[in-house]
């Protein structure tokens, strides 16, 4: 069959192949620890879950808006305002069915041959992907280690050109667990403000996942790019909901109708029992996000110094998300074969940094979304297999 070109361009998530044959290995018998996949190993806390039930006995089976029910969208207001002091109109937010939905709306929605879009790399694999479908050219900001895998304000803005549409950012970030300081922030802002013609996605997705008393500065709060700015964000991580495909975005004036089209051609609405689930999960009570963060904040403790006495190893502590990234150079191995290695004959599942981008090779990530016994047997047999080698 002749498919579109663009059909060849579409890249991937390698994470769920790496899923899939973790799993594959799991039903032949051997012992899989998975350091692979990004999602909270806790369940959805039981008053959501209750919520979407509610709402299936209470009749909630049929469409609603394209945007999403009306007191969903307040309670995203309602919920940024509370965290982060913005006004945010609840007309300008949109219901979506995941996170990656709002980078596939405003990729599509700048991208075309001849225009180029920045993404940060290593970054989540699909800013690429989406862009390269869209058949504009992708323009990789470098995050680098030396600096803590934060984003060089400077080195983004010297990047910019005449072509270019859309800047993407992520903090905290996948898959380096990066945290952009708002120094960054502020000159990043101030520099896009001589480029009007750029649009600016900020995913924000782990905004409630920072460590060591780091507070998360939100594009958001900057008046002088909000006519431009359209905001990522989801349900996914922060309330153990990967499965639901739940996220929302904050779109400009002028963008908002655009993205809706979209909704009503793709998708009609997010699935009904999902959206009453995601409003008691911003209006109930939170005490599972802070008992999740405290869970991971100590699993970080005990991957970073587990990965930094493995030899050729060394990991830059994350201030974010739930990754680590770490350096693997001095092991002699490549990134991807250790990863593979580490799944074959160990049963270890992690991701070789060259999925995440070409600044990728060298690293593997690691995600400690699994509990501290398995996170100690999984970096148990990696150390083992690193000595033996
Ligand atoms: N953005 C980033 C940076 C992510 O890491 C992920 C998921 O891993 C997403 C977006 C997508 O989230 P969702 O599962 O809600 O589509």
């Amino acid at each position: 069959m002749i498919t579109a070109p663009s059909f060849d361009r579409i890249g991937e998530e390698n994470a769920f192949a790496v899923l899939a044959r973790a799993n594959a290995l799991a039903a032949d018998g051997m012992d899989v620890i998975n350091l692979g996949i990004g999602q909270p190993d806790f369940p959805t806390p039981p008053h959501i879950v209750e919520a979407a039930v509610k709402a299936m006995r209470d009749g909630q089976h049929g469409y609603t808006a394209a945007t999403g029910i009306p007191q969903l969208r307040e309670a995203v207001a309602g919920d940024l305002h509370r965290r982060f002091d913005v006004e945010v109109n609840p007309d300008n937010v949109m219901i979506v069915p995941g996170g990656k939905v709002t980078m596939f709306t405003a990729i599509l929605m700048f991208g075309q041959p001849g225009v180029e879009i920045m993404y940060p790399d290593p970054g989540f694999p699909i800013y690429r992907s989406m862009i390269e479908f869209t058949g504009a050219t992708p323009i990789p900001v470098p995050i680098r280690e030396e600096r803590g895998f934060a984003v060089s304000a400077e080195e983004m803005l010297g990047l910019i050109t005449d072509k270019t549409r859309l800047v993407i950012l992520n903090s905290p970030a996948n898959p380096c667990g990066g945290v952009t300081p708002k120094s960054e922030i502020d000159q990043m802002v101030a520099g896009l403000e001589a480029h009007p013609q750029i649009a600016i996605l900020s995913d924000e997705i782990y905004d409630q996942m920072l460590y060591d008393g780091e507070q998360h500065v939100t594009l958001l709060s900057y008046p002088e790019i909000r006519d431009r700015l359209i905001l990522l964000n989801g349900w996914s991580k922060t309330y153990a909901m990967t499965g639901w495909r739940l996220g929302y975005s904050v779109w400009p004036d002028d963008l908002y109708n655009k993205a809706r089209k979209l909704a009503v051609n793709a998708w009609s609405c997010v699935n009904t029992p999902s959206q009453f689930a995601a409003l008691e999960a911003l209006t109930g009570p939170q005490d599972s996000v802070a008992e999740m963060l405290a869970a991971f904040d100590s699993r970080r403790g005990v991957v970073v110094e587990l990965l930094n006495a493995m030899p050729g190893v060394s990991c830059v502590a994350p201030k974010g998300a739930f990754y680590a990234l770490p350096n693997i150079k001095d092991t002699g191995w490549k990134a991807k074969p250790l990863a593979s290695g580490l799944l074959e004959k160990v049963g270890v599942a992690t991701i070789g940094g060259p999925d995440f981008g070409i600044l990728g090779e060298g690293y593997i990530r690691i995600s400690y979304a699994n509990s501290e016994e398995n996170i100690r047997r999984a970096l148990g047999r990696m150390h083992e297999f690193l000595a033996d080698r």
